[in-house]
């Protein structure tokens, strides 16, 4: 199962990969947990991404296709992946495509989740995640047992940096102008299926299921 999770900041594409990661036992690869793990760990790459980051802005395309060129070539990602938050612009996308005819490899889906911008600056405002494992949580629809502290390693639970309002503004714009070119890019491709990603979030889960299995 080779697939792309699209969809603006905040839609649910992490949440859905992890479920699908347990559900197929494919990885998931997000690249913005990739470029955070380099920023923790303070690395040239990670220094290089974070201004853009901070900003709302995308880091620059050769940065991330390098990331995502050699995450696929790795052992656990023969028998499928998950992208999460890549490709993100056309360049991405057309980049991607050559990586996966070098490996012969060929995409099966894409799904596009729909949401509305009223919910995506809810849902990104309530958004918090572990510090130590990467869980994701939501103040209202998912939150932890006990407040702030993660219910699987107990780990303090943070706010993004870039899920404050200013930046949130510029995450959207960004989306539409970059990212939302790639639901036709996708869809002239017969690659596409677009969910409703406004429904709870188990029932955007089976409903992905759904697709996956047709
Ligand atoms: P979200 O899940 O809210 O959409 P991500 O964790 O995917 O956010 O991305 C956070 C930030 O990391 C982005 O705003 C961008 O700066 C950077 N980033 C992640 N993936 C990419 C990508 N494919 N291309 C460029 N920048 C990226
Ligand atoms: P993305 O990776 O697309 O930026 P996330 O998966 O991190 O989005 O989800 C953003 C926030 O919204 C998280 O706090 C998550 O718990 C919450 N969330 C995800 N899916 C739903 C949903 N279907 N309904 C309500 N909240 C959701
Ligand atoms: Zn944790």
């Amino acid at each position: 199962m080779k697939l792309i999770l699209l969809g603006p900041p905040g839609a649910g594409k992490g949440t859905q990969a992890k479920m699908l990661v347990e559900h197929f036992g494919i990885p998931q690869i997000s690249t913005g947990d990739i470029l955070r793990g380099a920023i923790k760990a303070g690395s040239p790459m990670g220094l290089k991404a974070k201004e853009y980051m901070d900003a709302g802005a995308l880091v620059p395309d050769e940065v991330v296709v390098g990331i995502v060129e050699e995450r696929l070539q790795q052992d656990d990602c023969a028998a499928g992946f998950i992208l999460d938050g890549f490709p993100r612009t056309l360049p991405q996308a057309d980049a991607l495509a050559v990586t996966l005819k070098t490996l012969d490899k060929e995409l099966d889906a894409v799904i596009s989740l729909v949401v509305d911008t009223e919910a995506l600056v809810a849902r990104l405002a309530g958004r918090r995640t572990c510090r130590d494992c990467g869980a994701g949580y939501h103040l209202l629809h998912e939150p932890p047992r006990k407040d702030g502290i993660c219910d699987k390693c107990s780990g303090e639970l943070i706010q993004r940096d870039d899920d404050k309002e200013e930046t949130i503004r510029n995450r959207m714009e960004v989306y539409q102008q970059q990212t939302a070119p790639l639901v036709d890019y996708y869809r002239n491709l017969g690659l596409l299926s677009e969910v409703d990603g406004m429904m709870d979030i188990s029932a955007v889960g089976q409903r992905i299921l759904e697709i996956l299995k047709a």
